[in-house]
């Protein structure tokens, strides 16, 4: 008899855009006639750069000739990838690292739930709340989160860092040591980011308590204003304490194609039970090299693609589009009277409820009533309650039109 891993029998019922789904499917049924306008799921609308098109183009002509064809490739990524991450993400800020400190993926989710596969199952493990699900649930699966508490939503071995607005955003640093931290910025879902001094607080923690900081970068190229760190190692120390995840999905509209990678610096170690420190690169290079098999050549070529000069202007564009979406939708919510966060230096924008009304009476009361759909702040956690996220991955006018709704409406 095979024996199911039974920890994926706590994860809770259902998944936050699940629920979501069906309530507005109930509504489209009831309500045939109604235009929804959706800024909910955090999914990108505007199409591929030119530039990453012509690349795969040019990519599947190789794949298609004997003399230039590729199968396998290295599971860490090809180098013409590898180099031009190093020289465009890094360099310019500073930070040098190398080749075998990156590690090219098929997106963020994979390894930001994979990473755990190298730390034992008891490490205690803290998140800011609200947070991006993937963090917890991955930590579930494997009995790291310990048991959840019903009555509070939380799982018994994750310490929760508030991030609310009572605190602007900015979690508390613990005053106990915790094993490993999620950290996220710019942040999902409440969209705001941490200065460096801030930043240098958590490496200073990290580096003092031998914790472990899982550093989530997705939104990095959202980040508008000066003074934002866009990678946790333009903090000294970092690499002795933190694994970054980057995605090439927000950045160039990758959700659909996958690539993103993952920072492994070779100073970063982490112990066994007697002590002993284990390089963190060597061991997530063996898990990579067994359970990976690499992100597709078409793919590597597309995402290096970026890097180039037309790449980087035709991303910019797309960013800017989506950010003056989130400039228009911060100033229309503003302006009817609503407290909303974020939408500077990242695609997301957090709005507080009026009167205090929970996050999902609220979505519905958006949904039935100004056709609008959000997604409820609690189901990313805790702290979220009370408050709805927006996305401004939109098409503008959907985002304008849905401005004078939610106006009319409120
Ligand atoms: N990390 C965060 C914070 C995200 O919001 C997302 C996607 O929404 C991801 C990672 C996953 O990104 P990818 O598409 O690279 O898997």
């Amino acid at each position: 008899m095979a024996l199911i891993n039974e920890h994926f029998l706590k994860l809770t019922r259902s998944y936050l855009f699940s629920d979501i789904a069906k309530k507005v499917n109930t509504f489209r049924v009831t309500h045939p006639r109604q235009d929804i306008i959706r800024l909910g799921i955090g999914d990108v609308t505007r199409p591929l750069p030119k530039t990453c098109i012509e690349a795969m183009h040019k990519a599947v002509e190789e794949l298609a000739n004997k003399d230039t064809f590729r199968g396998y490739g290295p599971e860490q990524g090809y180098d013409f990838l590898i180099d031009a991450i190093l020289k465009n993400d890094f360099a310019p800020r500073g930070i040098h690292l190398s080749a075998s400190e990156i590690f090219v993926n098929d997106g963020a989710k994979s390894d930001t739930g994979n990473i755990g596969d190298i730390l034992r199952h008891d490490n205690s493990v803290g998140v800011t709340d609200p947070i991006y699900p993937v963090y917890i649930d991955s930590n579930v699966m494997c009995g790291r989160a310990g048991v959840l508490e019903e009555e509070t939503g939380k799982w018994s071995n994750v310490t929760y860092m508030p991030c609310t607005s009572e605190n602007n955003f900015t979690p508390e640093i613990p005053d106990k040591r915790i094993d490993i931290i999620y950290l996220c910025y710019p942040n999902n879902p409440t969209g705001t980011t941490l200065t460096k001094p801030e930043l240098k607080k958590w490496v200073d923690y990290a580096l003092a308590n031998d914790t472990l900081i899982l550093f989530d970068a997705a939104y990095e190229a959202y980040i508008q204003e000066e003074g934002v760190p866009h990678s946790i190692y333009e903090i000294r120390g970092a690499k002795k304490c933190a694994i970054e995840f980057r995605s090439f999905s927000k950045t160039a509209g990758f959700t659909g194609v996958r690539c993103g990678y993952t920072v492994v610096p070779k100073e970063l170690t982490a112990a066994t039970l007697k002590g002993e420190r284990i390089p963190l690169n060597k061991l997530w290079n063996r898990r990579q090299c067994t359970k990976f098999n690499g992100t597709s050549y078409i793919t590597q070529r597309a995402a290096e693609a970026i890097y180039s000069p037309e790449g980087k202007e035709q991303i910019k564009e797309t960013i800017q589009y989506y950010m003056t979406n989130a400039r228009i939708m911060k100033e229309g919510l503003e302006a009817t009277g609503l407290n909303v966060y974020g939408g500077v230096n990242a695609p997301y924008l957090w709005v507080k409820t009026p009167k205090g009304i929970s996050s999902w009476r609220f979505f519905e009361q958006m949904l039935y009533e100004a056709n609008i759909v959000g997604t409820p702040g609690v189901g990313f956690g805790p702290s979220g309650e009370g408050y709805i996220r927006l996305t401004a991955f939109g098409d503008r006018n959907d985002c304008i039109k849905a401005m004078k709704r939610i106006k009319n409406w409120l």
